[in-house]
């Protein structure tokens, strides 16, 4: 059977699954999440004409001649009375303005004296006052559908008395690893063992992008053991199993989910690493079985299950961010398959990206993937290419 393309596997993927609903959660648990409809502010920001500066209220006209200060409008407590003509009354950042006065002197162009002021400079007519609404407006959109939110969004939001907001839920993924050689991080590890270092790293990129992890523990490389796990994938929004997807004797994992009710969308992609994915639905819940080498496993995390995540909750831009950095050594002409060199880039001091690929490729190997902060991709058949070409990359660093 002929390899699937990298960019139709994808395209299948994200054919096949559906955003997720939404859900109303408060603002402090915000960051992160991404917003399920635009949202609207509901106050005026700021809601009363304001000083901007530290200084002195005043009617512009009387700026040239001495002025007698009359009170203080602080922030939190206006002055109660009305300004009038030859008088001044202090003001500091944020306190509302005062009635009758339409500028703000800064104290540095100030002289005072007992209770009087001497005014040495004020450029024009109303500097120095926050209008009302200078902001935004109430019932404005402070922030747009489809947003993911940071910091900067909450402070807005927060700023217009939103308190709650419609979001997409978080994904819930089931992660399930095959394998009689694995043993859980932590324990005594026997001889013919290793540690089981696939689930903490799926563990750790769904909780990092947006997901909750569910570990469904290790099934050995048996029909009964594989059976007896994939029975509690429950409600999962995602299944994902690692390793026995290839075509050893005890790659099991596919007979025995078709058994239970998996329909394959596909098996095998042109890509390297990462070749044996299947991909398809369980039960109407999408399921990807990765191969269990972490570098194969993780190439195909980014390349279909990231963007899966990133449709259901609503994400505009799917999987990592790539661009184009220039090549720090010469690479060979792509081969039959899609390559994911993890590589490392870096910026020269003229801002220039530049890219290397000189790490070990063995898939097997983890030092390589967690020095890498980037994949090199080689598209199939491409050309060789020499030091100082622009090549695409993947960037894979949080
Ligand atoms: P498999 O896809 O099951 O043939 O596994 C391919 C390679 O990945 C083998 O060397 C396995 O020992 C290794 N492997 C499989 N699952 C894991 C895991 N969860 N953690 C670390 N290595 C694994
Ligand atoms: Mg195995």
């Amino acid at each position: 059977m002929a390899l699937l393309p990298v960019a139709d596997a994808l395209t299948q993927v994200l054919n096949s699954v559906t955003e997720l609903e939404n859900e109303i959660i408060s603002i402090h648990t915000a960051r992160g999440r991404i917003t399920a409809s635009d949202i609207a502010s509901k106050l005026t920001q700021p809601p009363f004409a304001a000083s901007a500066m530290d200084g002195y209220a005043v009617r512009f006209e009387d700026v040239a001649s001495p002025l007698r200060v009359v009170g203080e409008s602080q922030a939190g407590l206006s002055y109660a009375g009305v300004l009038n003509p030859g008088e001044a009354v202090r003001i500091f950042t944020g306190a509302p303005m005062v009635e009758g006065a339409d500028t703000v002197v800064i104290q540095e162009n100030v002289t005072k004296t007992e209770d009087q002021i001497i005014i040495n400079a004020c450029k024009a007519k109303g500097v120095n006052i926050r209008a009302i609404g200078s902001d935004f407006m109430i019932g404005e959109i402070l922030v747009d559908k489809n947003t993911k939110l940071d910091a900067r969004h909450i402070a807005l939001l927060a700023a217009g008395n939103v308190a709650e907001l419609s979001v997409y839920r978080k994904p819930r993924v089931a992660i399930l690893s095959t394998g009689d050689e694995l043993v859980e991080v932590g324990s005594v590890i026997g001889p013919d063992k290793i540690v089981n270092s696939n689930v903490p790293m799926f563990m750790a990129l769904v909780e990092e992008n947006g997901g909750i992890a569910i570990n469904l523990g290790t099934a050995k490389d048996t029909i009964e053991s594989v059976s007896e796990k994939i029975d509690q994938v429950g409600h999962a929004d995602i299944f994902v199993s690692i390793g026995g997807v290839s075509v050893g004797d005890y790659d099991i994992i596919q007979d025995v989910l078709k058994d239970k009710g998996l329909k394959v969308d596909f098996w095998k992609v042109a890509m390297q690493p990462g070749k044996p994915i299947i991909y398809g639905d369980f039960n109407g819940i999408p399921y990807f079985g990765m191969p269990g080498n972490p570098s194969s496993a993780y190439v195909c995390f980014a390349n279909f299950m990231l963007p899966a995540m990133h449709k259901m909750t609503g994400h505009i831009d799917m999987g990592f961010k790539s661009s184009h950095a220039r090549l720090e050594h010469d690479v060979k002409e792509g081969g039959t398959r899609m390559n994911y060199m993890r590589a490392r880039v870096h910026e020269n001091e003229r801002g220039e990206k530049l890219v290397s690929s000189t790490l070990t490729q063995s898939s097997a190997n983890l030092k390589t993937l967690a020095r890498s902060n980037c994949l090199l991709v080689r598209e199939v058949g491409a050309p060789a290419a020499d030091a100082g070409d622009l090549v695409k990359i993947i960037h894979i660093e949080p």
